[in-house]
């Protein structure tokens, strides 16, 4: 759990600014990786979708001193432009942008792809879960100078089939490759843009995949270190990418899943294997 490590501090985020979009709750990916880079002395501004949100967001953000919490329904470009013009009102400039967003209706997240999934949840999956980074990112890279960075979170059902992960495994490949094309564009800006491939964790929107916890056990029996992913491990190759650590890293997909994607069949741990 996000809540029970406490975050090497340090200053490797000193003097940078950055917009962190996809704060449900105390266990959202976006969340861990805001602890690890407000550790390092990041200033954070936060997007949330819709009041209910705001409600939970408020106090966890609170509690690491920021107060910066803007309304963002990324299917919304109004909302989009508003959250990116308070932005520049009260800090001219942006650093870094965490993008932790996806959605595709739960009906959906199971069972046959090809039966199942209809135009209506194909497009807004695309759309909330894929072309929002292009939308935030082009926006994003207007208040950059030379060393900004970017991240998304994807999976591996981007690249492989999974059980029930389905259009959200389509959307995610789509949101790789997007990764790849603003890397192109935004590359001879000086500015830096990456995925973080996550293995499976505990949040809100795992939830809403039909057997999300057989992921989650054979993510850890499967994996080569033998281990749930942590969220110290998503939230450190964040800082990497972010920082000027990731300097000449751009256009990357990272696993960081305990190893479980370069496994074709596992051990059995058989001594004579
Ligand atoms: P989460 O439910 O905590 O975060 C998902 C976020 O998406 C929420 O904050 C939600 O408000 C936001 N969102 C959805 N629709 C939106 C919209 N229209 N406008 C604005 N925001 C919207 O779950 P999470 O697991 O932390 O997911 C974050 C990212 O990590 C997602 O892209 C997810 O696919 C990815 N990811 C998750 C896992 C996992 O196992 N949990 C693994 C790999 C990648």
């Amino acid at each position: 759990m996000a809540d029970e490590w406490v975050f090497p501090k340090g200053e490797l985020m000193r003097g940078k600014r950055g917009l962190v979009m996809g704060v449900a709750n105390e266990r959202s990916i976006a969340w861990g990786i805001a602890q690890q880079l407000a550790a390092q002395g990041a200033e954070l501004a936060f997007t949330y979708q819709g009041e209910a949100l705001e409600k939970r967001v408020r106090p966890l953000i609170e509690g690491i001193g920021a107060d910066t919490m803007l309304e963002c329904d990324v299917t919304d470009d109004g909302q989009l432009d508003a959250a990116f013009a308070t932005l520049e009102r009260k800090w001219g400039k942006l650093d870094f942008l965490v993008h932790s967003i996806a959605f595709a209706e739960k009906s959906e997240l199971k069972g046959s792809f090809v039966e199942n999934t209809t135009r209506e949840n194909f497009l807004r999956a695309m759309d909330v879960s894929a072309f929002s980074f292009v939308a935030a990112g082009k926006r994003a890279a207007k208040l950059m100078d030379a060393g900004g960075a970017m991240v998304t979170l994807t999976y591996l059902g981007a690249e492989r089939v999974l059980p029930s992960y389905n259009t959200m495994g389509v959307a995610k490949a789509a949101l790789e490759a997007c990764t790849r094309y603003m890397a192109r564009d935004l590359g001879p800006e000086g500015k830096r843009v990456n995925a973080i491939s996550a293995g499976p964790m505990k949040t809100l929107a795992m939830a809403g995949i039909s057997g999300g916890r057989g992921l989650l056990s054979t993510g850890r029996e499967w994996s080569v270190m033998k281990e749930d992913t942590s969220m110290e491990g998503i939230a450190g190759c964040a800082l990497w990418l972010l920082s000027d650590l990731g300097r000449s890293t751009t256009g990357e997909v990272i696993h960081v899943d305990a190893g479980f994607h370069i496994v074709g069949v596992p051990s059995t741990g058989d001594a004579n294997e």
